[in-house]
C-alpha cells in the first residue's frame, strides 16, 4: 500500500469533516434572518435581474441584505453590478463579501474568475465541494435576508443549497409568459416539493412591455400563465414585472434598475413583489 493510499481518511473520518463542516455552515448561516433562493426553470429568463433587483429593492426597504450568485458556469450578478473587476479577499475560513452600499454586500462565484471570459470547469462533487465552501466561510454578519441567485434547472447548484441550508426560508420561482418557460417551471415546483422547502412565490419576468415612446404597457406575449399555473398549484404568486428596456441597458451598465429608476412602475412591480418577502415571520430562536 502506498503512503498516499494509507493517509487517504477512512469512511468514519470523511463523516467526521462532513458533521464538522456543518456545524461552520450553520453557524455562519445563524446571525442571517431569512434566506431564500432565486430558481427559475431555464435560462434566459431574467432569474437574476430579478435577484439583484429584489435584493436592491429589500435594501431600499431598509434592510440589511447580501446577495450570493452561486451560478458557476456562468455568474452574472458581478456584471450586473459592475464589480467585474472584484476578487475574492478574506483569509483562512473567512471570505469577505463584497460591500456595495451601507447595508448591502455581495458575493459571486465569478469573483474567483480571473478573467470574466474564463469559464470554470466543475463537475457534479466539485461543484458541491465549491458551494459549500461559499456558505460556510462567507463572513456576512447580521442580514435581514441572503438572497442566492442560483443557476437554472433543478442540477447540483440549488441542491446543494437546499441540502446544506437547514433553514432556508424557501424558494421565489421566476418564470416568463411564454408557455415553454411555465413547462419547466413545474419541475422547480416539483423540485421544491420533493425537498420540502416551501415556495415564496412564483414571480412572473417580461409580463407585457412597456413601450419606449409612450411609457404604457403592451402585451406582446401572453401574458398571466405564472399566475394560472401559480393558482393550479397552489403557490403564491408575487407579481409580474414588465419586459422593459431600460432593465436591459441597467444590466448592461452594472447599475441595478430599480436603483436607476425609483419611482417607474416597473420598480414599483419589483416593490409590490417583494411585499410577501418582507412579511415573512421572524424565525423563533
Ligand atoms: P437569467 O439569470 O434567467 O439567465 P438574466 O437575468 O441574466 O437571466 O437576464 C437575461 C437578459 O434579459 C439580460 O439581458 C437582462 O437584462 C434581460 N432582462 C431580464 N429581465 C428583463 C425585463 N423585465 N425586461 C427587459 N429585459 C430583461
Amino acid at each position: 500500500m502506498s503512503a498516499q493510499q494509507s493517509a487517504a481518511p477512512s469512511d468514519e473520518e470523511m463523516q467526521e469533516r462532513r458533521k464538522k463542516e456543518q456545524i461552520q455552515l450553520t453557524d455562519r448561516m445563524r446571525p442571517i434572518k431569512h434566506k431564500i433562493i432565486v430558481m427559475s426553470g431555464k435560462g434566459g429568463v431574467g432569474k437574476s435581474t430579478v435577484s439583484t433587483n429584489l435584493a436592491i429593492a429589500l435594501s431600499q426597504a431598509g434592510k440589511r441584505v447580501g446577495l450570493l450568485d452561486v451560478d458557476i458556469h456562468g455568474p452574472s450578478i458581478p456584471k450586473m453590478l459592475n464589480l467585474e473587476d472584484r476578487r475574492i479577499t478574506g483569509s483562512g475560513d473567512t471570505l469577505l463579501p463584497v460591500e456595495l452600499l451601507k447595508d448591502f454586500k455581495v458575493m459571486s462565484i465569478g469573483f474567483l474568475l480571473k478573467n470574466q471570459e474564463d469559464a470554470v470547469i466543475v463537475r457534479g462533487p466539485m461543484k458541491y465541494h465549491t458551494i459549500r465552501q461559499f456558505l460556510k466561510d462567507v463572513a456576512w454578519g447580521e442580514l435581514d435576508y441572503l438572497i442566492i441567485d442560483s443557476p437554472p434547472g433543478t442540477g447540483d447548484e440549488p441542491l446543494t443549497v437546499v441540502q446544506s441550508i437547514e433553514d432556508l426560508d424557501g424558494a421565489i420561482i421566476v418564470t416568463t409568459p411564454q408557455q415553454v418557460a411555465i413547462s419547466d417551471v413545474n419541475k422547480s415546483i416539483t423540485f421544491c416539493n420533493k425537498l420540502d422547502l416551501p415556495i415564496i412565490g412564483v414571480l412572473e419576468n417580461m409580463s407585457g412591455f412597456i413601450c419606449p415612446h409612450c411609457g404604457k404597457p403592451v402585451d406582446i406575449f401572453s401574458v398571466g400563465g405564472g399566475k394560472r399555473l401559480a393558482d393550479e398549484k397552489g403557490v403564491p404568486f408575487l407579481g409580474c414585472i414588465p419586459l422593459d428596456l431600460e432593465i436591459v441597458k441597467s444590466g448592461d451598465n452594472g447599475v441595478p434598475y430599480v436603483k436607476a429608476f425609483p419611482d417607474s412602475p416597473t420598480t414599483k412591480a419589483f416593490r409590490e413583489a417583494i411585499y410577501p418577502i418582507v412579511c415573512l415571520p421572524e424565525r423563533s430562536d
